[in-house]
């Protein structure tokens, strides 16, 4: 390359890697593998090594990436939050451990799983949590302690003693597979893209508006790094294991390593075993742990120079691109998926793959015939992220992608702020009505036994359902006549139709397949709004103030209920006889009204069912576990400890039975005023008062 070319691609390449920062770390999106992301860092750093005085001083090897939003108030960092550098290869690794050992003479590094998660920063003052951080552009971050404690593993209060007046904690959220998986079945089943991998689901958590959102998706939090001034301990690792002491969680998977070969010993270790960890790990990172060794070695302004990652490359395989199919969702969104010539990887035989959209095709330049490397990362379903440009076919031509619908033939349309096309014909394409009434007919909706994607998809062919409205007019005559449908499945059918004509409301509002009303959101908004008719004449504002539900939720319940189609579907449902209001449960007083209660242990007057039901009769709400939601919990005896300890973190009220049955006998009886909040008299308020 000529001097002016390099300097070409320097520039490019600044532009380049700022856009997949801002993906990565605002979005929430990555549209390239860590390793391609790596790879041109390190072909920038090269650039600039050899053309100084041309370097960009805000270039993105120098800087960490951003995730500041307006969202969030924006917070300066007491010490700044800094990237670690990073390396895919041992050999480096080794040159890095030898050069500080040589600078140094002995010294003791401490090797720690890196997790992959997303990096924050808590503030503890006089043992409570004041503040938490997220890293930010590592000077400044955004305050997301709201939504922070709600992670049941972050301390509220510290245990313990000889923690320092004022510190800060550092480590990384993160989402456990198990938390990750549950998510992307609820998205699903909402009709929105499953997230990519744990990484960009805890990372796009931490940011929502709504704490109790964060609260229900499980997050964890790990913690691997003190920053305070005069630190009891002189070094990292008996730092962390006080830290332990007082309450924080602390992998116990890190060492102390004296050589080189201590540390590859740990590496090759952890290689495999990782894959058994509940959560994902992408490399270890190896510290020098004497402070002052540290302070000696210093920092650049990216990364300190005591420590380095060593990260461990995707298992990824190359492989041909034989053809891309098209599947259509019942929300009516195209996602592509790629055939590939069968190939092993990560103990599986691979054959498809994921590519997400458009737009991710045109980034990688995808093309038919290509070689492509997929990757199996935290994400289950394999995907493209690399094209082997060097076995390009010569005759290769850029991918077109779809303008219509594979299965219909309609044209497909782009909504705005999605990265996904859409076919618009939702009342006649094929996979979006068998999809829409598969999602019916689900266990977590009007649960109709006998009717799976099978059957559904005869009664289509056969133009006895065309909507879920159809299911209600199935009768005996029309059943029988049907091939491959015997007495018993018929009966069983109109049998299970019958019966889900007592599903409760909240589940009639998740069968209806509205976009982004997940199971969860139909229990809040039926919850708010008791009826169908409030909800379908609620404005997009009004909609908006029910509990976890934002802007683009409450646009698309709007839409649904301006569709014809839909509000004819609806009012046939209604002429069936599902439910549409709420069950009133009888209620004697509002003494709990608003109120979340756990009931734990074993009571002596009543039993546990016993008192969930006062719990309901005079206006609260049972939840099962303890968390940040919780206003306070009745104990009765050998509640669980762990229970206990959590709710002591918390810092939630523990009410023994009489102080329960005190409580609730002090509420307003609702009789005589229904439909409206009672005011509490006067004598009560001490009561209320100390309690929350
Ligand atoms: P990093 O993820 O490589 O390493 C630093 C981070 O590791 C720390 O901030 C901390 O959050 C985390 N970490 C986990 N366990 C740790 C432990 N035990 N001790 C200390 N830290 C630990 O660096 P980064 O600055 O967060 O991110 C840059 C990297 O992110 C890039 O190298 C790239 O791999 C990836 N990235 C990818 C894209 C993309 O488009 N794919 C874009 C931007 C960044």
């Amino acid at each position: 390359m000529t001097h002016h070319s390099e300097i070409t691609r320097m520039r490019e390449l600044e532009t380049l890697l700022e856009h997949y920062n801002y993906q990565y770390y605002v979005e929430n999106s990555p549209e390239v593998s860590d390793y391609e992301f790596d790879r041109l860092l390190r072909e920038l750093q090269d650039l600039e090594a050899k053309h100084p005085s041309d370097a960009d001083p805000n270039s993105p090897t120098r800087r960490v990436g951003s995730d500041l939003t307006s969202e969030f108030e924006s917070v300066e960092h007491r010490y700044p939050m800094q990237s670690l550098a990073n390396t895919y290869s041992s050999e480096e690794l080794g040159e890095w451990i030898d050069r500080i050992v040589k600078e140094l003479g002995e010294v003791e590094f401490v090797v720690e799983l890196k997790f992959d998660g997303t990096a924050i920063s808590l503030c503890y003052e006089h043992g409570r949590l004041l503040r938490a951080v997220t890293r930010g552009d590592g000077r400044r971050g955004d305050d997301v302690t709201n939504n922070v404690r709600t992670i049941g593993s972050v301390p509220l209060k510290l245990r313990g003693e000889g923690y320092p007046d004022i510190f800060e904690i550092r480590g990384e959220i993160i989402m456990p597979y198990a938390s990750f998986e549950r998510l992307n079945r609820e998205r699903e089943a909402a009709g929105e893209a499953p997230m990519a991998n744990p990484r960009n689901a805890a990372a796009g958590t931490l940011k929502q508006q709504s704490s109790q959102v964060v609260a229900r998706r499980g997050l964890d939090c790990t913690l691997y790094h003190i920053a305070g001034d005069n630190l009891p301990y002189t070094t990292h690792a008996e730092m962390l294991s006080a830290a332990r002491d007082w309450g924080f969680k602390i992998s116990d998977h890190t060492a102390i390593c004296r050589s080189r070969e201590e540390v590859e010993k740990f590496i090759a270790y952890w290689d495999t075993e990782r894959k058994r960890l509940p959560y994902a790990t992408d490399g270890i990172v190896i510290k020098v742990n004497d402070y002052a060794m540290q302070r000696t070695l210093g920092s650049t302004a990216k990364a300190p120079r005591w420590a380095v990652a060593y990260k461990f490359q995707a298992e990824r395989a190359l492989t041909r691109l034989i053809s891309v199919d098209f599947q259509v969702g019942r929300t009516g969104a195209v996602t592509p998926v790629a055939n590939l010539e069968p190939v092993q990887l990560a103990g599986t035989v691979v054959k498809r793959a994921s590519i997400h959209n458009a737009d991710q095709i045109a980034a990688l330049d995808i093309r038919l015939g290509d070689m492509v490397y997929v990757e199996k990362g935290g994400e289950i379903i394999p995907k493209i992220t690399e094209v082997e440009l060097s076995e390009r076919p010569a005759d290769s031509k850029p991918f077109e992608y779809i303008t219509h619908c594979p299965e219909c033939g309609s044209e497909l349309v782009r909504y705005e702020g999605e990265a996904k096309h859409f076919c618009p014909n939702s009342a006649e394409c094929k996979p979006q009505i068998i999809g829409r009434i598969v999602h019916f007919v689900s266990r977590k909706a009007m649960d109709i036994e006998g009717l799976g994607g099978e059957t559904i998809e005869l009664l289509w062919q056969n133009g006895l359902i065309k909507d879920i409205a159809d299911i209600y007019d199935l009768n005996p005559q029309q059943l029988a006549q049907l091939p491959r449908l015997g007495d018993r499945s018929a009966a069983n059918i109109l049998e299970g139709v019958r019966i889900s004509k007592e599903v409760p409301f909240e589940r009639v509002l998740f069968a209806l397949g509205i976009r982004f009303v997940g199971e969860t959101t139909a229990k809040y908004l039926a919850s708010h709004f008791r009826t169908l008719d409030a909800i379908a004449e609620a404005t997009t504002e009004e909609l908006a103030e029910a509990e976890e539900v934002g802007e683009k939720i409450a646009i698309a319940i709007t839409e649904y209920f301006t569709n014809e189609h839909n509000r004819s579907i609806v009012e046939r449902l209604r002429a069936a006889g599902l439910n549409f209001e709420i069950e009133e449960k009888q209620r004697t007083s509002n003494a709990l009204e608003g109120k979340s209660v756990v009931i734990s242990g074993k009571f002596v007057g009543r039993s546990r069912d016993d008192m969930k039901a006062l719990v309901e009769e005079h206006g609260g709400k049972n939840l099962a576990a303890v968390s940040a939601n919780v206003d306070f919990i009745v104990a009765g005896e050998n509640m669980g400890p762990a229970k206990r300890q959590k709710a002591e973190k918390l810092g939630i009220t523990i009410l023994n039975e009489d102080e329960f049955m005190a409580l609730i006998s002090n509420g307003t009886p609702t009789a005589k005023s229904e439909g409206e909040v009672p005011q509490k008299s006067e004598e009560q308020r001490p009561i209320q008062g100390t309690l929350f």
